[in-house]
């Protein structure tokens, strides 16, 4: 046996260690793609009169604004219409030196709440942990499944650095009245923005040791929810 090989072949399914983003969060990018989760016929979780896709669009939005001087900033839909998920990957995809946040909001029994960021390569560990951490700053607790690894279509599929945050419980009834309001998704957006910022000045300094390579394959439709 020689040392550990870059080609998966042997699997049965073509990619490398860098497309995997087997290697340091990026630093210095400059384009940034804001997706918001769902739209038109998904309307995501609707929960306490809330619909997901309505407050995910106004968080990217606000985020957009943000970062608007600093970076160049895509957004995959800037309506209420549907976009399929594989064509949410192919535009990041074609995005360059960019990474991905895709934001969403959550559902679940009433009593959970607060942030939950969702991340699979290598390269896209430092900036999940610093989203997680500058939202959950914002939430009102921080205690449910935190930062996960998570093979998810748009964590595991772009060939960006990518990550997917759900902001909170549209199903908690404290957490949906603080979604409700416009300051507070402002808050929300200003912690993603601030996270991004600080991504591309700093790269991963300071986010301690990066997890181990996973050569798991594509994310695909067919998958359970809950993969690993
Ligand atoms: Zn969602």
């Amino acid at each position: 046996m020689t040392g550990c090989s870059t080609s998966d072949s042997s699997f049965g399914y073509s990619g490398s260690a860098k497309s995997l983003g087997h290697k340091p969060g990026p630093r210095g990018f400059r384009t940034v793609v804001l997706d918001a989760g769902h739209g038109g016929s998904d309307s995501g979780a609707v929960r306490n009169g809330i619909r997901e896709k309505d407050v995910a669009l106004d968080v990217v939005r606000r985020v957009e604004q943000k970062l608007g001087n600093a970076f160049r900033v895509k957004v995959v839909r800037n309506g209420d219409y549907f976009v399929d998920l594989d064509d949410r990957v192919n535009r990041a995809s074609r995005s360059g030196d960019a990474v991905l946040v895709s934001v969403h909001f959550n559902s679940g029994p009433s009593s959970l709440s607060g942030v939950e960021t969702y991340y699979w390569r290598v390269d896209s560990f430092g900036l999940a942990s610093r989203l997680h951490r500058a939202v959950g700053s914002v939430t009102p607790r921080d205690n449910n499944r935190g930062l996960v690894r998570r093979r998810l279509r748009l964590t595991r599929n772009p060939t960006i650095p990518c990550v997917l945050i759900e902001c909170g419980y549209l199903s908690n009834r404290s957490e949906a009245a603080l979604i409700r309001q416009a300051s507070y998704r402002d808050r929300l957006a200003y912690a993603i923005a601030y996270a991004i910022s600080a991504q591309a000045s700093e790269g991963d300094g300071n986010i301690g040791p990066l997890p181990p390579p996973r050569w798991d394959p594509p994310s695909r439709g067919t998958d359970a929810r809950d993969q690993w």
